[in-house]
């Protein structure tokens, strides 16, 4: 009755962009498919910074999908549709290896302090497999643990205390570091954030874009900055872009950061070559 009302022409429309969206939807399904069997992805990576230091921390690991048909295909969009499509574990599996490869390679070029830092799925951290995935793959690449940190949102660690905190537990027994990204953005109440054992907060970009343009936004960085510290948890900035930013979150003593700032995302020839640049500051 609602598209009879709306006449025809709305009705048409309607449908047209439904169907497109689901022809949108099983054409890259069926493309994300294939681009699992013929290696479309590539790992590109991010500097962490230490914020006193200007040194190089680590990096994180962010997939990008370049597909033949497609072109570049940002992780924004293809990541939630490989969740819904439970294409995620495969993906989450490649991308594992691979960061846990690309630290096996700093650490025989003498980097073995660098942290690759790897984002693991909701989906893919609440599998039961999951932490037998992360040893195998541990053992393969013959990775050293203490140079993998796992990042893993708040939305996804608030779900179940318990199955949740056993497994971060097991994960920081077997060497490696856990941080919580997108802090911020989900609804992690006092008592679940005091009883999580993980080593890092990363402060969400939509709070360090208040920096400077809300009256409040700096005052509500510090407050999660003594919060976390009060924890005894580092914290990273991340989408940091400006220097103004930079120096307000030096003056309040925040660890570790992540931005435009210093660098987008790189391949791993580029992110190598900035780590040495860095290396003697
Ligand atoms: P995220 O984990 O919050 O990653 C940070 C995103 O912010 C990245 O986008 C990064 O390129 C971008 N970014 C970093 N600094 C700046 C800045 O200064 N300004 C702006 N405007 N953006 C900045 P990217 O690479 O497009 O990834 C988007 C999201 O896709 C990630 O958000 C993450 O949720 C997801 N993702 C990326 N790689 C993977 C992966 O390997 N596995 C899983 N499960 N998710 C991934
Ligand atoms: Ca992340
Ligand atoms: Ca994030």
């Amino acid at each position: 009755a609602a598209a009879k009302k709306s006449g025809k022409n709305r009705w048409c429309s309607f449908s047209e962009s439904m169907r497109a969206e689901l022809y949108e939807n099983v054409l890259l399904t069926a493309q994300l498919h294939n681009a699992i069997q013929n290696q479309e992805f590539i790992l590109y990576y991010q500097p962490q910074v230490e914020a006193v230091s200007g040194k190089v921390t680590g990096f994180e690991a962010l997939v990008r999908w370049i597909s033949p048909e497609l072109g570049f295909v940002s992780p924004g969009s293809f990541i939630p549709l490989a969740e819904r499509k439970g294409l995620i574990h495969e993906i989450g599996r490649w991308v594992m290896g691979e960061a846990c490869r690309f630290a096996s390679r700093l650490a025989i070029a003498g980097h073995k302090d660098i942290r690759i830092a790897v984002n693991v799925s909701g989906q893919q951290f609440s599998r039961d497999d999951f932490l037998d995935s992360f040893q195998r793959i541990l053992q393969e690449t013959a990775a050293d643990p203490d140079q993998i940190e796992l990042e893993i949102t708040e939305t996804a660690m608030m779900k179940s205390l318990e199955g949740t905190i056993s497994k971060l537990d097991f994960i920081r027994n077997n060497g490696a570091h856990i941080s919580l990204d997108d802090f911020g953005t989900g609804y992690s109440s006092l008592n679940y954030l005091l009883k999580m054992p993980f080593d890092t907060l990363k402060i969400d970009k939509s709070f360090i874009d208040m920096i400077g343009l809300e009256a409040k936004g700096g005052l509500i960085i510090e407050a999660i900055m003594s919060l976390a510290h009060v924890l005894e948890k580092s914290v990273i900035a991340e989408g940091v872009e400006t220097r103004d930013q930079l120096q307000y979150l030096q003056s309040i003593q925040c660890d570790t950061i992540q931005g435009y700032y210093y660098s987008k995302p790189l391949p791993e020839k580029d992110a190598v070559e900035f780590l040495q640049h860095r290396k003697d500051l």
